[in-house]
């Protein structure tokens, strides 16, 4: 089974998350799945997870510190509490939005390298360059690797254009095989693909070669539709 992951952005409660963590539990158990599905919730629901079982749970977002002085982050031994080991890195509204720069993300990446976190690790380009071709795609897609050790064996990638992303646009499969192909000949890791994924298309996206899995927002902020999503690529 591909590797399928919700990234619930600013969005649900603490009492949706847990609901839809009991749900979400419940069918991974009786369908026998482990350790493929991903939830990257809120910070501020990390606890409704105590018995959490058959899906890995993450943060989308950590300050690269045990603890400190940084106003509004959480840090390391925030997530210890929860024991929580699994980190996205990279996202796009992080980089595009919230002014994250590659330094700050490389200085991320490396803190919880050392400590042997999963990290899904996110790169995408944005329309301008995607319209310039796939070789200035790739030039751009490089360069969110700089002071990136991509030998790490803890790593997922996951490619998110970052005009396919809450748009409800979807790159083409052969946008997708192609970036795909020319990473996975670079760096020989699981390789997601995000950007309006969604229960029509998952099937398809997952078929892909060099397409590992997905990492989706929208579409999978409701509990039938995650579970719609993950069936639709047993
Ligand atoms: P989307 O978001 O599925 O809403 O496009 C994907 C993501 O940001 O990971």
């Amino acid at each position: 089974m591909p590797i399928i992951a919700s990234n619930f952005k600013t969005n649900h409660t603490r009492k949706s998350t847990s609901l839809f963590i009991e749900k979400l539990n419940n069918y991974l158990q009786s369908n026998d799945i482990k350790d493929e599905v991903y939830v990257f919730p809120t910070s501020t629901s990390l606890d409704s997870f105590n018995t959490v079982s058959n899906l890995l749970l993450g943060v989308q977002n950590a300050y690269p510190a045990k603890n400190g002085s940084f106003t509004g982050e959480i840090g390391l031994e925030q997530l210890e509490e929860f024991d929580i080991k699994t980190i996205l890195i990279g996202h796009s509204e992080r980089r595009h939005i919230l002014g994250e720069t590659q330094e700050e993300i490389a200085k991320k990446y490396e803190f919880y390298k050392n400590l042997g976190f999963r990290i899904i690790y996110c790169i995408g380009e944005p329309l301008e360059i995607k319209n310039a071709g796939l070789e200035k795609t790739l030039e751009y897609i490089y360069e969110q690797f700089i002071d990136i050790d991509t030998n790490y064996s803890n790593l997922i990638l996951a490619y998110e254009p970052v005009w396919a992303i809450g748009t409800g646009v979807t790159a083409t499969n052969d946008d997708i095989g192609s970036v795909h192909k020319a990473i996975k000949e670079k760096i020989n890791k699981p390789l997601l693909y995000g950007g309006s994924v969604k229960v029509e298309n998952v099937k398809e996206i997952c078929k892909i070669e060099n397409v590992d899995g997905a990492l989706i927002g929208t579409a999978s902020w409701k509990i039938e539709d995650f579970i719609k999503i993950i069936e639709n690529t047993k």
